[in-house]
């Protein structure tokens, strides 16, 4: 099936403004521009899309919480895409950027927006020179500023590069980032939908999720509905890496299964060996073991496995891992992007990274596997943001399901 978001790996230069318009482009924006705005939101709503950016949150009513009321309002575009092995908003962005903008001023058309900003990884050099080139197109052909495509509507947007932080992709640090503030969560509420940027009613999308909606816009609900599963529907980007013969950027339609993305798709393990487990969601969510490799690749797809899709940055480890040394880079980098607003994660996270790097040393007792223990559970839910929730997860994970490894490096020290 021809790709629907990365769309420039079939069609050449889709990038730039004339081959996107050629091949449909902005025929959505041009749609929308004759619909109620509340229209809009309904056919969002009814297609089910979930944010793309690990939460799930279904956009259409995220959209539909904005104050309908005449006044500043903003869309900021999600792309700082800092969840470990994920690198797919990049492509996105590098590749086919007219189509998040045309999502982007249909989310900004929608709740009546005049503003918007794309918060982008400021690494991400290629695609910020791809989005600006776009910019500029999109300027100089009536697609942003005033009076869009001869309408009332008129919208402007730009870019912000941040400094390369985990916690930036948390939405209301994110929003502080912009403001130009040291990059924290605040505590909700308020909710960005009534005080985001500026505080005023901001709503906040991943870049992923906003290239779905001028495909849902043009085919209608049903058509998106038609792919994927009922709570998972429509297009999906996995980022596969790890012990894969052919990692990279994977377009499915959700329900597909992780065996037949690992096997099918991406060649298998190198070497013929077997997966020891997987990490669905990065470092951020629990590690499965191979057994859950059956489950489909949606929302819903690992509850019974205890953990979940996120972002779908699924890093794959072979027989030969030793999940302690997993688990401790994983729990380094938690330590190390930890904002330190809050005591449990700024303390929590410190204690486990230097016990998890004493066992991995082979200086560890089993004691010390208790106090790992404790301390993660002790994490989970008493922080501000989901960091925090997140820092526990190599931890628990690990010693649950790999308890075998943890007991070797322990063992000749009582
Ligand atoms: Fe900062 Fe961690 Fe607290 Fe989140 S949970 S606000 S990252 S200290």
């Amino acid at each position: 099936m021809a790709h629907l978001l990365l769309r420039h790996r079939e069609i050449e230069n889709i990038k730039k403004l004339d081959v996107y318009r050629a091949h449909g482009g902005y025929e959505a924006l041009k749609k929308v521009l004759s619909m109620a705005p509340a229209e809009v939101i309904q056919v969002v709503m009814e297609s089910n899309l979930r944010g793309r950016g690990g939460a799930g949150f279904p956009t259409g009513l995220k959209w539909n919480f904005i104050p309908k009321v005449a006044g500043d309002k903003y869309v900021v575009v999600n792309t700082d895409e800092s969840e470990t092995g994920t690198f797919k908003d990049r492509e996105l962005m590098e590749g086919n950027p007219h189509q998040v903008i045309e999502g982007t001023l249909i989310a900004a058309y929608a709740i009546g927006a005049k503003l918007t900003f794309n918060y982008m990884r400021g690494e991400y050099m290629d695609a910020a020179y791809a989005f600006e080139e776009a910019l500029k197109e999109c300027y100089a052909n009536n697609l942003l500023g005033p009076n869009i495509l001869g309408s009332e509507f008129s919208c402007d947007m730009y870019p912000h590069y941040g400094a390369g932080a985990y916690i930036c992709g948390e939405e209301t640090a994110l929003l502080e980032s912009l403001h130009g503030n040291l990059g924290q969560p605040w505590s909700k509420p308020p909710f960005p939908a009534v005080e985001g940027l500026y505080r005023k009613p901001t709503v906040v999308n991943n870049t992923e999720t906003l290239a779905n909606v001028p495909l849902i816009i043009q085919n209608g609900a049903e058509w998106y509905k038609s792919m994927g599963t009922p709570g998972s529907t429509g297009p999906k980007i996995v980022c596969l890496s790890g012990h894969v013969v052919k990692p990279g950027n994977y377009e499915i339609i959700m329900g597909m299964t992780y065996r037949e993305l690992i096997y099918d798709l991406a060649g298998g393990i190198p070497g013929g060996k077997k997966v020891k487990g997987f990490l669905p969601s990065g470092g951020s969510g629990p590690v499965v073991k191979e057994e859950a490799l059956d489950a489909p690749i949606s929302y819903e797809g690992l509850d019974k496995f205890g953990s979940a899709m996120g972002s779908a940055s699924v890093i794959v480890m072979d027989e030969t891992v030793d999940m302690v040394w997993a688990a401790k880079k994983a729990t380094h980098f938690f330590k190390h992007e930890s904002c330190g607003k809050c005591t449990p994660c700024r303390e929590g996270t410190f204690w486990l990274d230097k016990v998890i790097h004493k066992v991995d040393s082979g200086r560890g007792t089993a004691n010390d596997i208790k106090v790992l223990n404790s301390v993660a559970e002790q994490i989970g839910g008493k922080c501000l943001c989901a960091l925090g929730e997140f820092a526990k997860n190599p931890i628990l994970s690990t010693i649950k399901h790999f308890p075998q490894d943890y007991q070797a490096k322990v063992r000749a020290n009582g």
